[in-house]
């Protein structure tokens, strides 16, 4: 018998489409294996509604992989010294991965790639990072010129089919899922995220195909949280259940206004991944700096640790943000639109830094991830690589009756639910019910403060 092909999971936990699965299985036996660390990605392990959607996800996989005969081989510990001592023990020396982007991975495939063959392959994106450059051979930084030299550039797509997998003569031991403990239990806080989700493949595409029977205004309905008009593919997308490959060839043959609109978010999604392969510490740090003391700073400023405790909580007053931030809690994923309102509410109206936000969103979001995260949070506050500005500053209520979040919030912000739609947005304060706050600041007076702070700043900088 051949020698045993290690393929080492991260965020691509699928069997369709897989080209470390496909490669390994034409190349012997295979070993599928996830190792739960938390070490590499040190502050950037998991967050605790991500680690709920794991669990599910690698339930779902090692299903799929034991209807074919197959295993999912759990390890925990830091990723390299994990898959040095399976091969040791499977007498393996090839690992298959798909190339990950994040700093902590590309670290590890490098402290691997020291010690065992690994061969990494192409797979979770639309396009590999750098495959798309200027005319002046570098990488984009806008993301709109990127967007079209991507659609110009992606072809014909070859989608990967599920490979027939071998079996290794021994089966190396193996964790068991439920020893991990990825589940909240005392309290247990994640009944409704699982009560809304339906993980894996075939689930996803499931969704993605009813949706596709709507996707025809998703350039409107997009916008409109309180409909179901957005494909809810993020999660799915960030743990690697399905590629965007195989949601892109779905919509062949599809034109309109919606399916463009479509085609451009997926795009917006590799985009990111460019920008941390250009900056690998992007949502860590501005790529446009604010001098220092510009914001207030919840570490040290009472008023503004309450400020930020009442945007997690879904406690502004400002019944769009709330109706956001008690989403994000109550199912793990948060309306497009709404993220964009209440990022900007915590950023210009609260004047806290946008990584407090983006630290929140991390712990919380299902979809979790590094690129979209850190580049749609730069994007808000205006110090990203784009033209976006600071002193652009959203005005939630406008915003909240523009797309028609009435039943939205009605939905999340239950002490609302008996405003009529003219009140809904804005309830003066005569109709606020007393369990729910009056607003943390006003919109006029938060938009001077942060333009007076930003004047101040500038002249100073
Ligand atoms: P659809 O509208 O159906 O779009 C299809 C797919 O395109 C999405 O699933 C997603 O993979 C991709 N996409 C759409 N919009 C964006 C975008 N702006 N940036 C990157 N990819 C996009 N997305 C994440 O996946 N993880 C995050 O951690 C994340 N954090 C965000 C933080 C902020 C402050 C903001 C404003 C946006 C963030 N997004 C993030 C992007 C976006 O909000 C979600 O991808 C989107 O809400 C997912 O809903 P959907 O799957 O229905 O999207």
């Amino acid at each position: 018998m051949s020698e045993p092909q290690i393929v080492w999971l991260r965020r691509d936990l699928r069997l369709v489409d897989q080209a470390a699965f496909s490669a390994a299985a034409a190349a012997g036996p295979v070993i599928p294996v996830y190792v739960l660390d938390e070490e590499s990605p040190r502050e950037r392990k998991p967050g605790g509604a991500a680690l709920v959607w794991l669990h599910a996800a690698l339930q779902s996989l090692a299903g799929e992989l034991a209807q074919r005969g197959s295993r999912l081989i759990l390890r925990r510990g830091r990723a390299a010294d994990e898959l040095v001592r399976l091969a040791g023990e499977t007498g393996a020396t090839r690992v298959h991965a798909l190339h990950h982007y994040e700093p902590w991975w590309r670290q590890a495939e490098a402290t691997l790639a020291g010690r065992l063959d690994l061969q990494l392959h192409h797979g979770n994106y639309l396009l590999p990072p750098g495959a798309v450059t200027t005319n002046s051979g570098g990488p984009y930084k806008i993301y709109t010129p990127f967007m079209k030299a991507m659609q110009a550039a992606i072809g014909g797509l070859d989608l990967l089919p599920t490979p027939v997998l071998a079996a290794p003569e021994h089966w190396p031991a193996s964790h068991q899922l439920e020893d991990w403990a990825l589940l909240p239990t005392r309290p247990d806080w994640a009944g409704s995220i699982r009560a809304f989700w339906q993980v894996g493949t075939a689930a996803a595409l499931d969704r993605f195909d009813s949706f596709l029977a709507r996707a025809d205004a998703y350039h409107v309905s997009r916008n409109l949280p309180a409909q179901d008009g957005s494909s809810r593919m993020s999660p799915h997308l960030h743990w690697g259940e399905v590629s965007p490959r195989m949601l892109w060839e779905r919509l062949a043959g599809r034109g309109g206004e919606g399916a463009r609109a479509l085609r451009a978010e997926l795009i917006w999604r590799d985009y990111a991944q460019n920008l941390i392969v250009q900056f690998p510490h992007y949502p860590e740090q501005p790529y446009r700096r604010l001098p220092e003391g510009f914001w207030r700073d919840p570490d040290h400023d009472p008023a503004a640790a309450a400020d930020l405790a009442a945007w997690r909580r879904g406690r502004t007053g400002y019944p769009i943000v709330d109706a956001g931030m008690r989403q994000l809690w109550r199912i793990g994923w948060m309306h497009n639109r709404v993220r964009m309102i209440s990022a900007s509410f915590l950023i210009k109206h609260l004047l806290i830094d946008w990584r407090h936000g983006d630290r929140w969103f991390w712990d919380t979001l299902v979809d979790a991830d590094y690129a979209n995260n850190g580049v749609n949070w730069q994007w808000v506050a205006g110090t990203g690589v784009d033209a976006n500005q600071f002193v652009r500053i959203m005005a939630p209520l406008s915003q909240s009756a523009k797309f028609a979040a009435g039943d939205y919030i009605r939905r999340y912000v239950p002490e609302l639910a008996g405003l009529p739609d003219e009140h809904i947005h804005d309830p003066p304060p005569e109709l606020r019910p007393p369990s729910y706050p009056p607003k943390l600041i006003g919109h006029q007076e938060a938009r001077e403060r942060a333009l007076t702070a930003y004047r101040l700043a500038k002249g100073r900088g």
